[in-house]
C-alpha cells in the first residue's frame, strides 16, 4: 500500500499548449521522490493530476496499482495526505481545522498532533486554546502556524501516502527549517511525493526529477545529478550563491 506511478502521462489545460508530455515516475511504498524545475515546469499541475482534478489525455496514473480515473477523489484524499504551499483555513475553531477529515478523534488525539506538529505551546497560551476561531473573523495566523495546522492535520489523518507542494516556499528561513523538521517526521516511513523550490531540502530523496517544459530533463540522485554537471547542477550551484 502506498505506491504511485505515473505511466507516459500526457496533459493540457488548453489543448493547443501541452503542459505534460509522457511524463513517467514511480514511488515505491515508503520512498521519497522530488520534483524540481522552473516555476511554470508544471510540477503543481502533476499534484492536481493525482487528485483527479482533471482528467489525463494520454497514459495513466496509478495509486497502489490502481488507475485513479475509477477511483473516487473522496477515497484519494483518504489516502493522500496534502501539505500546500498557502494553507487555506476554515473560519471555524482550530480544533475544527486540525480534525477536518477525522471527525472521529478525540481531544486527546487533536492535542497530541498539535504537540508533534510544534503547534501546541502556541495554541495553550490561547484564553480558548483549540476552541479560538482563525479565519476571517478570527484569529488571523501566521504563515508558518498555518503549516503546522496542515501537519496536524496530516499527522491525525495519517494518510499512506504525503503530498507536499512547496509547502516551505512563503516561508522565512528561520520558520522554513523549523516547517521542514516536522515535514521530515511525518514523511518518515510514509510514501513521499515532494514538490521543491529550494533544493537544500531534497538532497536525501531516494529520487530527484528535473522537470522542464513538462518533459523529464534528468534524474537521479542527488549526487548523481550534481556529477553528471547538468540543469540540476547549475541550479543547486545558483542557490547555493545566493544564500551566501
Ligand atoms: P509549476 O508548479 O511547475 O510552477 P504549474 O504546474 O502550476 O507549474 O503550471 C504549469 C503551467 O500551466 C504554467 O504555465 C501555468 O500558467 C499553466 N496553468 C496552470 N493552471 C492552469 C489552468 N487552470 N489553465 C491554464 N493554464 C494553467
Ligand atoms: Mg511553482
Ligand atoms: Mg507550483
Amino acid at each position: 500500500k502506498g505506491t504511485i506511478e505515473f505511466r507516459n502521462v500526457s496533459f493540457a489545460y488548453d489543448p493547443a499548449r501541452p503542459i505534460l508530455k509522457n511524463v513517467s515516475f514511480e514511488v515505491p511504498a515508503g520512498r521519497t521522490v522530488a520534483i524540481v524545475g522552473p516555476s511554470g515546469a508544471g510540477k503543481s499541475t502533476i499534484s492536481r493530476l493525482l487528485f483527479r482534478f482533471y482528467d489525463i489525455q494520454g497514459g495513466e496514473i496509478l495509486v497502489d496499482g490502481q488507475n485513479i480515473a475509477s477511483v473516487e477523489q473522496e477515497s484519494l484524499r483518504r489516502e493522500i495526505g496534502m501539505v500546500p504551499q498557502d494553507t487555506v483555513l476554515f473560519n471555524d475553531t482550530i480544533a475544527y481545522n486540525i480534525r477536518y477529515g477525522r471527525t472521529d478523534a478525540s481531544e486527546e488525539d487533536v492535542r497530541r498532533a498539535a504537540e508533534l506538529a510544534q503547534i501546541g505551546p502556541f495554541i495553550e497560551r490561547l484564553p480558548d486554546g483549540y476552541r479560538t476561531m482563525v479565519g476571517e473573523r478570527g484569529l488571523k495566523l501566521s504563515g508558518g502556524e498555518k503549516q503546522r495546522v496542515a501537519i496536524a492535520r496530516t499527522i491525525l489523518k495519517a494518510p499512506p501516502i504525503l503530498m507536499l507542494d512547496e509547502a516551505t516556499s512563503a516561508l522565512d528561513t528561520q520558520t522554513e527549517q523549523e516547517i521542514q523538521a516536522a515535514l521530515d517526521l511525518v514523511s518518515r516511513g510514509r510514501t513521499t511525493l515532494v514538490i521543491a523550490h529550494r533544493l537544500s531540502t531534497v538532497i536525501s530523496a531516494d529520487e530527484i526529477i528535473v522537470l522542464k517544459d513538462g518533459e523529464i530533463a534528468e534524474r537521479g540522485t542527488h549526487g548523481e545529478l550534481l556529477a553528471s554537471n547538468g540543469l540540476y547542477a547549475s541550479m543547486w550551484q545558483r542557490q547555493r550563491e545566493a544564500t551566501e
